[in-house]
């Protein structure tokens, strides 16, 4: 059977635009850093913590005020760095953050990670750049 000319075009044409998908979907993937903890005394201190609503594009204290309450502790901002009462573990830091990811940041239907959160009233929800979708957030 010969090839023509035409079908290779075609073939072509379609890979680089799958190709081009490829690349879309993986930049639309967040990579979260690893959370940088070390105690000073009976305090945590989260060094990278800026890093995280930075990325996300929350605001830094909705983001404490989570991290605190789950932790049942106290926290406050410093420069780049987060300071909570008691000495928490990396692991519990990790968990969270990725249940915040997963609450707050990652569109439900189409998974993105591009959103951002609306307030009307009472009410908030997380409106997705990447496919439009806007969905109740329990506050
Ligand atoms: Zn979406």
């Amino acid at each position: 059977m010969e090839v023509s000319e035409e079908y290779l075009e075609l073939l072509h044409r379609l890979r680089s635009r799958l190709g081009k998908a490829g690349i879309k979907s993986s930049t639309a993937r967040l990579e979260l850093p690893e959370p940088q903890i070390m105690w000073i005394g009976s305090k945590t201190i989260f060094r990278n913590y800026m890093d995280f609503p930075r990325l996300i594009r929350r605001e830094p204290n909705r983001l404490l005020m989570f991290l605190a309450k789950e932790l049942a502790t106290a926290a406050s901002l410093d420069g780049e760095r987060a300071i909570f009462i008691g000495r928490k573990d990396k692991g519990s830091f990790s968990a969270l953050l990725n249940r915040y990811m997963k609450d707050f940041v990652f569109c439900p239907v189409c998974g993105s990670p591009d959103t951002h959160i609306e307030r009307a009233k009472r009410l908030q929800f997380m409106v997705c750049e990447a496919c439009g979708a806007r969905s109740s957030l329990r506050s």
